[in-house]
């Protein structure tokens, strides 16, 4: 259920309202609007008719159910857009289209460090590279793990852009926590409903990746896992879905774009080089994604990508991530946006 304040209701008034959802056995989640706030009471749908009662306490404007199964992430809840400030200068969800880029793996300080120039020469804001790989097969790569973070953390000393890094189990969130910007959850883990709980605990955004078989209302499902612990900086990421189509490596559902932002105020980014495997289609559907509104990319870029650890073919060299990032810049001011 969802009580709206009256605009301009007193602290005294919230709090008792708080205190009342409490008492019943809910969660409360307190949404600050710009006239007014709501709160989100989550938990047992059987006890709704004790919430309705609230109606008669001061300060409270009216309360109306929540239809969709996920609640905090719906756009019933909170109509304005959020936007997740990752450092002073970089925020996902508002007017910027944020790109975040970087290899696949960290595999050497040499090679993180270039790529962080690289990528920030053309004009990225965060970057990406994974110390924790989660790969199909337990013969591939598997990352350099925490040392793959301290090379992240010096990239980010060096060049100033943050870092996002995947996390891929409850067990070592936490140290991951500690030096990553944003914490990804990757496409095999987005059910993994114990880590979802985790990173919901932390303090860090987290970018939630679309599973290759997930539907979007499972994809809501999972950020409503992590919002409901607790964190409400949620960035969804689609990233391909599989489907009877082998010319690409996944397909790349660019309508999850529109569809998601009629169903949530979360951002939404596009992940091209997952969504088709190929690097000759990385550019194509980076300005389709940011045509279609996403809030962000995050692509796969190395400066040697035919010695790669992981996703060389998807990986787009530096110099061609820079071109694609001019001619996206255009994309961007047409759409009224900045890159
Ligand atoms: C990655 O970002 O390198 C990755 C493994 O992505 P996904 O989980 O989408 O396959
Ligand atoms: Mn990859």
């Amino acid at each position: 259920m969802i009580i709206v304040m009256k605009a301009g209701a007193a602290k005294k008034d919230m709090d008792e309202v708080l205190r009342c959802i409490k008492d019943l056995g809910y969660m409360a989640h307190v949404i600050h609007g710009t006239t007014r706030d709501v709160i989100g009471a989550i938990g047992d749908e059987r006890g709704k008719s004790a919430l309705q009662a609230l109606e008669t306490l001061h300060g409270v404007e009216n309360i109306v159910p929540i239809l969709q199964p996920y609640k905090l992430a719906s756009l019933e809840v909170k109509k304005e857009a959020s936007v997740i400030r990752i450092s002073d200068d970089v925020a996902i969800g508002g007017t910027q289209v944020v790109i975040m880029a970087g290899p696949c793996s960290v595999e050497s300080e040499e090679q993180i460090i270039a790529s962080a120039v690289a990528v920030k020469k053309a004009g990225a804001h965060i970057l990406r590279g994974g110390a924790f790989k989660p790969r199909t097969s337990p013969y591939s790569f598997q990352g350099l793990e925490e040392e793959g973070l301290k090379l992240l953390a010096k990239a980010r000393d060096l060049t100033g852009l943050p870092f996002v890094t995947e996390v891929i189990n409850p067990e070592t969130a936490e140290m991951v926590a500690e030096y990553a910007d944003i914490l990804q959850i990757g496409a095999r883990n987005s059910q993994n409903f114990a880590l979802l709980k985790k990173v919901g605990q932390l303090r860090k955004p987290v970018l939630l990746k679309r599973g290759m078989a997930m539907t979007i209302q499972e994809l809501l499902m999972s950020a409503e896992y992590i919002i409901s612990e607790g964190n409400q900086s949620v960035i969804l990421c689609e990233r391909g879905i599989r489907t009877f189509e082998t010319a690409t490596r996944n397909t790349l559902d660019l309508s999850a774009i529109p569809v998601l932002k009629g169903k949530t105020h979360l951002p939404v980014v596009i992940d091209p080089s997952h969504g088709t495997g190929n690097h000759h289609y990385v550019a194509p559907m980076s300005y389709a994604a940011v045509a279609a509104g996403a809030d962000g990319l995050i692509v796969e870029v190395h400066p040697d990508p035919e010695h790669a650890s992981s996703d060389g073919a998807q990986s787009l060299k530096p110099d061609k991530f820079d071109i694609m990032m001019q001619k996206l810049r255009l994309f961007t001011e047409a759409d009224g946006r900045t890159l």
